[in-house]
Parts: structure tokens; C-alpha cells; sequence
């Protein structure tokens, strides 16, 4: 069906021409109507099947067809985990915005405070932000949400994951009322405390669920290497780049750290590289991210603040350089790649510190993955399996193995029944991971 049979105003199916986009995905064919029916939506789709349209185009009509309950208020708030993404949806928005009256503003962490309030004092219809930073502007009046009817929240997962939580639900408080919709979207949307806060942000939700994150994603081709040590990574990692065309290049690190040194050597090997990171100032964030999309550089490496939703249409490959430490971050990860029908290619390098998380991501998905090789770069690291025991030390090496399973079982229970209430939200919008003790290496935020 066309997006013709949507009642979509005659605006916005003409934004959408313009754009070269003429039949919904799956998930926009079913969202979309409900959310015109001013019903709550739990939407989840695979990555890169479109949600942010899903989103945007009832978000619009609902603009153009509804008296505004408040002159002054924003009359639609869409939430977003990281600046990138928020910046992203905010092109978007506005080329759904231009051929309207409606005005739209972003209001992220690491930019100027004041110009933001001066530009809410300007009563924008639409806000596109990260949550801490929005909150932080409640909190000095410089907004007021009575007048709210449209919340959407995109990869809501990732905004509890970063601890925004509170924040959240500072926002759903100071917008609570009868005739607000919500709206929550996300590839990965299976979480316990997912389910807790959307108990408390949507009533009586409808669920839309297309191809959930743990199934498989046809588009992309995911490949295994077994590695010994940091410098078969690295080898690995050479003849990769080296003997594959590819287009675009995200590698993702586990460590800020690593992400320099491994952007400095790729560069030294003569890829045009880019390094991302979420301790640098947002302008050479923004610099970065606006130098890779328009292509001025091959690689960029990253650690999991560029997992989430960054459409970049010439990313044809994903390397896991080393392994997430939570498997729906997998899911996210390799779908920078394969995206609105693309094919793409996904490689993970996993070595021994990689395999619990690697067998992790194997439970999420619910699938075995084989090993692939390369000539003459096959190691001897098999995964971490039992070892086989002599007669004579069976006993203590059996009790031994024991406890270290029940000890792994038990840590990955803890990941499984992490509770994300405990982590305090900072106003970045895009700190990889809360989750974990913040160790001096790992990414944090900033702001
Ligand atoms: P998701 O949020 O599901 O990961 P996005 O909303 O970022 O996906 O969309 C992925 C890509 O698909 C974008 O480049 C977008 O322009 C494109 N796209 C969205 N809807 C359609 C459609 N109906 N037909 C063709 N392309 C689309
Ligand atoms: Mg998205």
C-alpha cells in the first residue's frame, strides 16, 4: 500500500515524494494508523527499518489536524539517548517541518544552555532532546509541559541503560494528563525495567512488534574470528580491511582508549580514519560525525556511543573490534549497518576477555554462531570450555570448574536482572554504559 492510503496531509505525502519515499515499511504500515488513532504505542522493528518516520509522520499530522491544547507549550517532545541521534531525527523533522508553519528546536547536553532557553522562549511546537539536558531546563522554567500531547521515546532501552530514568519520569510528570499520547520505540524493547517505566508512561499501550531485536537480521551477514590476543585482533583486523571492498567502515572498541590508539594506527596504514569518542567537546563530535557521513573519511572508530540509530547509508561493514558488554548492544551495533534494505557485513573479533559477552549475545539471539577463518591467521583459542581432567586431580579440577560456571552463571544472571533504577542519569544524552563501575578508561560522560 502507498503512504497515499494513510490520511496524511497532502504536505506531508509531498515532503515524502521529495524525499523518494512512496511505500511504508512494515512498521510505519502499522504503527502509523494507530498512532493517527491517538493510541499509545510500544513499537518495536529491526534496525534501519524506518521507525524514525513511523514516529515523525503521525507526530505531524497529529500538528496539522489538532487544535493545540497550549499556545506557549511544545506540543510534541521527542526523547533520543545520544546527541547524534538527536541531531538526526532532528534533520528529519525538519524536512518534514519546512513545508509547514511549525516551528522545531534540539535542546542537547554540551551546548549552550542560554541560547537553548532563548530559543524555548520562542515556543517552539516541537522539541528534539536528550533528556537530562531537557529536564535541566524544567527544572528553570524555561519550559512548561501542560500543554504536551505527543512524548515519543526512541531507543527508550538506551535512556535507561544511560540512568535517565528520573528524568524521564520528571518530564512524563510535568506532562501528565489526560489527552497526552506516548509514543516508545526501539529495535531491543524486551527489558524488565523497559516494561516498569512504560507502566508508568503509557496507558493501556498497543504493541507493535516486527522482526524484535533478537531475530534474525537477513540483510546482514555476520561473521565470527576466534583470537588469542590484542595483536591477532590486530592482524586480523589488517587483512580484513585490506583484502575486503568496502564502503564505509564503523569499528567498535571497548574503551576510549582503544578506540585512539586503534584510529592512529589505521590511520598510519593509510585509512582515512576518524576516532569518536564521548569525551570530546560536542563540536568536534558534531565534526566528526559530519566528515563521516558525507564520506571525507573511511573508518570510524568508536565505542558504543555511535551503537544507537545513526543512519549511515554507506556503512556496508561493522567490525565488533571487541566484544559489547550487553548483548542487545550487538543487535544495535551491526545495524549501522544493512540499513532500509541494504546488505551489509558484520565482523566480531573475539578473544578470550570477548567470550562470556560473546556467548551472551549468542543467548539473546538464540542462535550458534560457526567460526570463520583466515589463511594463515587461525589462532589457538577455542573459547573457554571445560578442560579436559586427569583421573587423578578429576575431583578438585571438577569442583574448580564448577564453581567458576556457577560464578559466570551468576554474573550473567546479575547482567540479566541488572537494574538500571541505581544508575544516575548525567546530562549527556550518550555515555555508552552506566551499567558497569565507571573505570577510568571506559567512556563517561561528560556533562
Ligand atoms: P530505524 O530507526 O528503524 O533504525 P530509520 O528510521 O533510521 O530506521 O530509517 C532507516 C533508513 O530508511 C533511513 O535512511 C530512512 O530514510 C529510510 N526509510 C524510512 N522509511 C522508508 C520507506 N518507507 N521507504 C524507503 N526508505 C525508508
Ligand atoms: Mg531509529
Amino acid at each position: 500500500m502507498p503512504f497515499t492510503d494513510f490520511s496524511l496531509d497532502q504536505r506531508l505525502l509531498q515532503t515524502l515524494k521529495h524525499m523518494g519515499i512512496d511505500t511504508p515499511t512494515e512498521i510505519q504500515e502499522q504503527a502509523i494508523p494507530i498512532a493517527l488513532a491517538g493510541k499509545d504505542i510500544m513499537a518495536s522493528s529491526k534496525t534501519g527499518s524506518g521507525k524514525t518516520l513511523a514516529f515523525l509522520l503521525p507526530a505531524m499530522q497529529r500538528m496539522i489536524s489538532c487544535r493545540a491544547l497550549s499556545k506557549r507549550d511544545p506540543r510534541v517532545v521527542i526523547l533520543l539517548p545520544t546527541r547524534e541521534l538527536a541531531t538526526q531525527v532532528y534533520s528529519q523533522l525538519r524536512l518534514l517541518v519546512a513545508n509547514t508553519q511549525y516551528k522545531a528546536t534540539k535542546i542537547l547536553g554540551g551546548e549552550n544552555f542560554n541560547d537553548q532557553a532563548k530559543a524555548l522562549a520562542r515556543d517552539p511546537h516541537f522539541v528534539v532532546a536528550t533528556p537530562g539536558r531537557l529536564a535541566d531546563h524544567l527544572k528553570q522554567h524555561h519550559l512548561h509541559l501542560n500543554g504536551l500531547e505527543l512524548l515519543i521515546l526512541d531507543e527508550a532501552d538506551r535512556m535507561l541503560d544511560l540512568g535517565f530514568a528520573e528524568q524521564l519520569k520528571q518530564i512524563n510528570n510535568a506532562a501528565d494528563h489526560k489527552r497526552r499520547q506516548t509514543l516508545m520505540f526501539s529495535a531491543t524493547l524486551d527489558h524488565g525495567d523497559v516494561n516498569e517505566i512504560a507502566a508508568e508512561l503509557l496507558k493501556t499501550p498497543e504493541h507493535v512488534s516486527i522482526g524484535a531485536g533478537n531475530l534474525e537480521h537477513k540483510d546482514i551477514t555476520q561473521r565470527i574470528f576466534l583470537c588469542d590476543h590484542l595483536d591477532h585482533k590486530e592482524a586480523l583486523l589488517s587483512r580484513i580491511l585490506k583484502d575486503e571492498q568496502q564502503k564505509q567502515i564503523i569499528i567498535f572498541t571497548a574503551t576510549r582508549s582503544d578506540t585512539e590508539r586503534l584510529a592512529i594506527k589505521l590511520a598510519e596504514e593509510g585509512f582515512k580514519t576518524a576516532s569518536l569518542s564521548g569525551e570530546l567537546k560536542q563540536t568536534a563530535r558534531n565534526q566528526i560525525m559530519d566528515e563521516f557521513s558525507r564520506g571525507l573519511q573511511q573508518i570510524l572508530v568508536t565505542t558504543d556511543v555511535a551503537s544507537r540509530g545513526l543512519d549511515l547509508l554507506n556503512v556496508s561493514l561493522v567490525i565488533n573490534f571487541d566484544m559489547p558488554k550487553f548483548a542487545e548492544e550487538y543487535v544495535h551495533r551491526i545495524g549501522r549497518t544493512g540499513r532500509a534494505g541494504a546488505k551489509g557485513d558484520a565482523v566480531s573479533l573475539v578473544g578470550p576477555k570477548d567470550w562470556v559477552n560473546f556467548t551472551q549475545v549468542q543467548t539473546f539471539l538464540n542462535k550458534k554462531f560457526s567460526f570463520s577463518e583466515l589463511e594463515g591467521l587461525k589462532g589457538k583459542f577455542t573459547g573457554l570450555k571445560a578442560k579436559p581432567q586427569s583421573k587423578s586431580k578429576a575431583k578438585p579440577a571438577a569442583a574448580k570448574q564448577k564453581a567458576t560456571t556457577a560464578k559466570r552463571k551468576s554474573a550473567a544472571k546479575a547482567t540479566a536482572n541488572r537494574d538500571r533504577r541505581f544508575a544516575t542519569g548525567v546530562d549527556i544524552g550518550d555515555a555508552p554504559m552506566l551499567r558497569k563501575p565507571k573505570s577510568k578508561l571506559q567512556d563517561t560522560p561528560e556533562d
